[in-house]
């Protein structure tokens, strides 16, 4: 299988989709999201350096990113390919991963573009809020976090597009969790040759 970036902004469902795609296809799952909230859940200094960003909605620093991200890959198994979900976030880490992943005579295999209205975002993150408790869905960091996405991170999709690895999901058009679902199936699916 192919390796998959997933990306969108906040809020559009990159958690969910990797899940859905994790358990069809068995591939391997990288959220940094996840793994920095599992270092500050265990008090580590990465954890703490973390949480000072994650906290006020900004980035952490590229290099520690992609050192972070260096060390989990070379942990995982791959040969089912790799999701990466949260990242790249810029175009430092985008070029990292892509000389990493060449290093190791991998590559970066299809981006998935999650498309979804500002409306529908803020929405699901203020529930999300709710339901899962995490400390930067409030909406000020949310705000924050948007702001940060649109500056330095939405301008990557043009850098995917531009590496011709780019497929773009809308939920405009889809309109329902299931309908995104079946077509990223459908396309992951041809790409990888795989007749369904
Ligand atoms: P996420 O769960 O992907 O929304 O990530 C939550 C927070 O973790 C982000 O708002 C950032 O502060 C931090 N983070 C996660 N991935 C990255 C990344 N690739 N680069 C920089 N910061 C990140």
């Amino acid at each position: 299988m192919k390796n998959i970036i997933i990306f969108g902004a906040p809020g559009s469902g990159k958690g969910t989709y990797s899940a859905a795609i994790v358990e069809r296809f068995g591939m391997g799952h990288i959220s940094t999201g996840d793994v920095l909230r599992g270092e500050i859940k265990q008090g580590t200094e990465l954890g703490k350096i973390a949480k000072d960003y994650i906290d006020k909605g900004q980035l952490i620093p590229d290099q520690l990113m992609i050192d972070i991200l260096a060390l989990h890959y070379d942990s995982h198994p791959t040969e089912k390919g790799v999701i990466f979900d949260g990242f790249p976030r810029t175009i430092p880490q985008a070029e990292a991963l892509k000389q990493m992943l060449a290093q190791r005579g991998h590559d970066l295999g299809m981006m998935i573009e999650l498309v979804v209205d500002q409306d529908t975002l803020m929405k699901r993150l203020l529930r999300r809020a709710v339901e899962e408790g995490r400390a930067d869905d409030n909406e000020e960091t949310i705000r924050k976090r948007f702001e940060v996405y649109h500056s330095q991170t939405e301008p990557l999709s043009l850098w995917f597009a531009a590496q011709g690895i780019r497929h773009t999901f809308d939920w405009s058009i889809c309109k329902t969790k299931e309908g995104m679902i079946e077509a990223i199936f459908r396309e992951i699916e041809r790409e990888n040759g795989i007749k369904s």
